[in-house]
């Protein structure tokens, strides 16, 4: 919503009145003045003349990751995913899980840290469903070997069960409940193939959408953020 409406709406103050307090600088958003009276409201918390005139609320944005964005606040070489998304919805966001700089698809964002931790705790085995193109045909047997769970070059552990889908000779989903370091990448080098392209597709209930294009963002409805 924009921010005169909010302020009209939250004081009952006309939307001119909104306007010149806006002018006047006596509104900020999350602790900064703001005079444009079109800047967006996400649940930021906002201040008329020091009051708090919200509840500011959590978000949760899903956005389509290009390749060559880095999944972090700053990098010296890379854009970062942030720089997709209008600034005032960046303050205090963080990734929730991370994609490599060549991966595309899926990312969530969000400033809820409980959410986030919930979403990347290995208890709570949240699946993730990524789409690969291999640079071999896939191996017979491989299905069979990452159901087990195989061993990781550093790993003291096996991965949990992992489930494979055949889409093509070179393309296959890939279905994981954790979030190890490169570990589709890893996972198909464990058997001697190399992946040439990795594309998330769903995390959870939580999926990304054709309509959705690349660069693209959305919030997660009320429903997605609770099945989380
Ligand atoms: N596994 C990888 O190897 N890379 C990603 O970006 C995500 C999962």
């Amino acid at each position: 919503m924009r921010l005169d409406r909010f302020l009209s709406e939250a004081t009952g103050l006309t939307r001119s009145m909104a306007k010149k307090a806006l002018h006047r600088g006596d509104v900020t958003v999350d602790g900064e003045v703001i005079k444009k009276s079109d800047q967006q409201i996400h649940g930021q918390a906002v201040r008329l003349e020091g009051r708090l005139l919200n509840e500011p609320q959590p978000r949760y944005v899903l956005l389509h990751k290009p390749a060559g964005y880095i999944s972090a606040t700053q990098d010296e070489v890379h854009p970062c995913v942030f720089a997709l998304l209008p600034p005032e919805l960046c303050r205090g966001m963080q990734c929730a899980g991370r994609l490599d700089v060549d991966t595309t698809g899926l990312l969530l964002l969000t400033d809820d840290g409980q959410w986030s931790h919930r979403l990347r705790s290995p208890k709570h085995q949240c699946q993730k469903v990524y789409q690969v193109d291999l640079a071999e045909p896939l191996a017979p047997g491989v299905a069979q070997l990452f159901s087990e769970g195989i061993m990781l070059h550093g790993e003291d552990s096996p991965t949990l069960g992992a489930q494979l889908d055949v889409l093509s000779e070179t393309r296959v989903l890939l279905t994981i409940q954790e979030g190890k370091y490169h570990q589709v990448k890893r996972m198909f080098a464990a058997v001697g193939n190399f992946v040439v392209a990795l594309h998330r597709l769903k995390v959870g209930e939580i999926v990304l959408e054709d309509s959705l294009a690349e660069g693209q963002w959305r919030f997660l409805t009320p429903e997605e953020v609770a099945s989380i």
